[in-house]
């Protein structure tokens, strides 16, 4: 009986109508990947590097992160592993870096920010990226972006990465695709002049929510006004993938709400390809995607867009 239940988790979660939705994993570090497996990921949706930078004592080498990295997309033998570049600040510090306090370090100088106006620990990091790339199938995704130039720009540190990999005669990934997240409202107000530039893009709805609503995610007091269901955040990721299919790139989403199974027929129905999560909602999702047609899906997800609050979204789909 586990046995066919594991087999069942592993196989792809397809619509009843055959619409093909990748379930993927969220993860915090290598030693998560045994429960992504076993919960049936059928790939890595976001894999945060932050515990590199976190749990040590100094910047981590190239060699410590391209050794961690090899690990994971090792495990998942050519399955897209989406690596998130590193998103430090806001509410995250390191004690070896000396990081200026910041009075709203939400709206600071952070994850994408940070790693653009600090060129050398982003490139370690794009160099152990396309090291390790070579033992898997890459999707390098930066954190935060807002506008063109910062894509632009981390685009060309991860050129001269390479070139001087090349250089130096290491072997590199060849072709890693390179994405955004979509965490930020005004890149899904843009979403598709940013998915000009890019091969990929993800929704993370845990920023992104609070950045709409304008409610921080850690602060108690405005707990009750930040939901991911809200219909703002529900119309900017309609916006984002809509803008993504007139490109022809896909849109994951890699937040919370990604893993709520009462809003999987919503998500699938506003547009998403790919759904990354905590290993342990996974099978309940791919269930939940086995009974959706995309037909109904949409509609649902029109009426959504419609409704005022998040309470009457979530019972939509009890009906
Ligand atoms: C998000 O913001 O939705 C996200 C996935 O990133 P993090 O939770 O790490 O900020
Ligand atoms: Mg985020």
């Amino acid at each position: 009986l586990r046995r066919a239940a594991l087999e069942k988790a592993g196989s792809d979660a397809v619509t009843a109508d055959g619409k093909r939705i990748q379930v993927f994993a969220n993860i915090g570090r290598p030693a998560d990947l045994e429960t992504a497996l076993q919960n049936g990921a059928e790939g890595i949706g976001l894999f945060r590097t932050e515990f590199l930078y976190l749990e040590n004592d100094h910047w981590p080498t190239e060699e410590e992160q391209a050794d961690a990295y090899a690990k994971v997309l090792k495990a998942f033998e050519g399955k897209p592993v989406v690596i998130r570049t590193l998103d430090i600040g806001g509410d995250k510090d390191l004690p070896y870096a000396d990081l200026p306090t910041e009075e709203n370090p939400f709206l600071g100088h952070r994850a994408i920010r940070f790693c653009l106006s600090n060129p050398e620990i982003f490139k370690t990091q794009l160099r152990a990226l396309l090291r390790a790339g070579v033992h898997g199938d890459l999707w390098i995704m930066f954190p935060m972006v807002e506008n063109v130039s910062e894509i632009r720009e981390a685009k060309s540190l991860l050129e001269e990465a390479r070139s001087e990999l090349e250089k130096e005669g290491h072997a590199v990934a060849q072709q890693p695709k390179v994405g955004i997240m979509i965490e930020v409202p005004a890149a899904a107000v843009t979403a598709d002049v940013l998915a000009k530039e890019v091969d990929f893009m993800s929704i993370g709805t845990n920023d992104l929510t609070q950045y709409t609503l304008a409610a921080d995610r850690g602060n108690e007091r405005v707990a009750p006004l930040y939901d991911a269901a809200h219909p703002a955040v529900l119309r900017l990721v309609r916006q984002t993938c809509d803008a993504a299919r007139q490109e022809g790139i896909i849109t994951g989403m890699c937040g919370e709400l990604a893993g709520d199974p009462k809003m999987t027929e919503v998500l699938v129905g506003l547009g998403l390809d790919e759904l990354s999560m905590s290993a342990g909602t996974i099978p309940e999702v791919k269930e939940n995607v086995r009974r959706i047609e995309t037909a109904p899906a949409r509609t649902l997800a029109d009426e959504a867009l419609t409704k005022s609050d998040p309470v009457e979204i979530r019972s939509l789909s009890g009906k």
